[in-house]
């Protein structure tokens, strides 16, 4: 059930839809018109700028949020552009520029995409900085539905629906 009561606050569910641009007017990503997006206010869930600018919003609320990269994905960094010998990657995987790779730390067994940014006979240069670091976000969002989160939710760090139960 909704409240029309509550706003945007910490322990909040928030249903939004979103349209997100980048400084150049170009498309990233939208919520479908039938799947808005659903997070929990205040459990890191979303990127902070994004999560700041929302408190205090209503239910039919739109807004225009612009997220610097400090508060996005963080400044691009030089030294996570890495060029090592083709030698060193499996020969089964497509090194063709602009391709996503996933891989692995054998340390510490987590996950993270790179992108092939240049590919010569004898090495290939990976960009380990996330596609949208060093860019400004343009948020367009619309709150479509709020409401208090369950102490499950809250205790699992993320919301409870239709898709997601347990
Ligand atoms: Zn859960």
């Amino acid at each position: 059930m909704s409240n029309e009561n509550i706003t945007v606050a910490n322990d909040i569910v928030v249903s939004m839809a979103y349209v997100l641009r980048i400084e150049d007017g170009q498309l990233i990503d939208q919520s479908e018109d039938d799947a808005p997006l659903e997070y929990i206010q205040g459990a890191r869930q979303i990127i902070p700028g994004l999560e700041k600018a929302l408190i205090g919003l209503n239910v039919g609320d739109e807004k225009i949020v612009e997220v610097k990269p400090a508060d996005g994905y963080g400044e691009r960094d030089p030294d996570d552009i890495v060029e090592m010998p083709r030698g060193n990657l499996p020969e089964s995987i497509d090194l063709s520029v602009g391709k996503p790779l996933k891989m692995k730390d054998s340390e510490s067994g987590e996950s993270f995409k790179a992108y092939v940014v240049e590919s010569n006979p004898e090495t290939v240069t990976l960009d380990f900085n996330h596609p949208l670091a060093g860019r400004t976000l343009n948020f367009h969002v619309k709150i479509i539905n709020l409401r208090q989160a369950t102490e499950e939710e809250l205790t699992h760090g993320h919301v409870h629906n239709d898709n997601h139960t347990h």
